[in-house]
C-alpha cells in the first residue's frame, strides 16, 4: 500500500501509474518505486569467494595433518 499526501488517501501499487505515481492528483510524487529486477551485490559475491578461498585454503591444511597423522 502507498500513502499519498496530497489525496490523503490509500492507494494500492495496482492503482498507480505506470511509473509509481499518483493518478489523483499532480504531485508527481513517486509512491512506489519501480521494483528493480534482483541483483546480487558485488560485496556478497565478495564474501562468497573469500569464504569458500578461506575454506579451500584451510581444507589443505587439513589433508596434510590428516596424511602426517596417519603417516
Ligand atoms: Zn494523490
Amino acid at each position: 500500500m502507498a500513502w499519498c499526501d496530497a489525496c490523503d488517501r490509500y492507494l494500492t501499487p495496482s492503482s498507480l501509474d505506470e511509473d509509481g505515481t499518483c493518478p489523483g492528483c499532480d504531485s508527481g510524487d513517486v509512491l512506489v518505486e519501480v521494483p528493480e529486477m534482483p541483483h546480487t551485490p558485488w560485496h556478497f559475491k565478495l564474501l562468497v569467494v573469500l569464504a569458500g578461498g578461506y575454506l579451500l585454503w584451510r581444507s589443505v591444511f587439513g589433508v596434510i595433518w590428516l596424511f602426517e597423522r596417519l603417516g
